[in-house]
């Protein structure tokens, strides 16, 4: 069987484990791959930068726990389908991270927000 180069097309010799005829093609497909990559994150990942400086704000540089209405999050953009994470602890309350941060619905109407430890 004839292999190709995965970038331009042309045929390979040699190992049989090459994907790519040069550096350039190799360089081309993996620039052209972080480029689509980008692409297709960039609405997601701006949601969730988002939702992160949100709960940045709120919490401050010392603060580790608070509380805060769920209205007042929606009213600053926040984003609740948009995590990156999700955990239960041990009293089977679900954690939903957000990066360095996890919010928690206390009750209906008011949500915790913890600074995680270690990120
Ligand atoms: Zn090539």
């Amino acid at each position: 069987m004839n292999r190709q180069c995965e970038q331009c097309g042309n045929p390979l010799a040699g190992r049989s484990d090459k994907r790519f005829c040069s550096v350039k093609c190799k360089n081309d497909f993996y620039s052209s791959q972080r480029r689509e990559t980008r692409f297709a994150t960039r609405e997601v990942d701006q949601i969730l930068h988002r939702n992160r400086e949100i709960l940045q704000t709120i919490m401050g540089e010392k603060r580790n726990k608070m509380t805060i209405a769920r209205l007042e999050l929606t009213q600053m953009g926040f984003n609740f389908d948009f995590i990156t994470g999700i955990y239960t602890n041990k009293q089977g309350k679900m954690y939903h991270n957000v990066y360095d941060f996890a919010w928690m619905a206390f009750s209906t109407q008011e949500i915790l927000i913890v600074r995680r430890k270690g990120g």
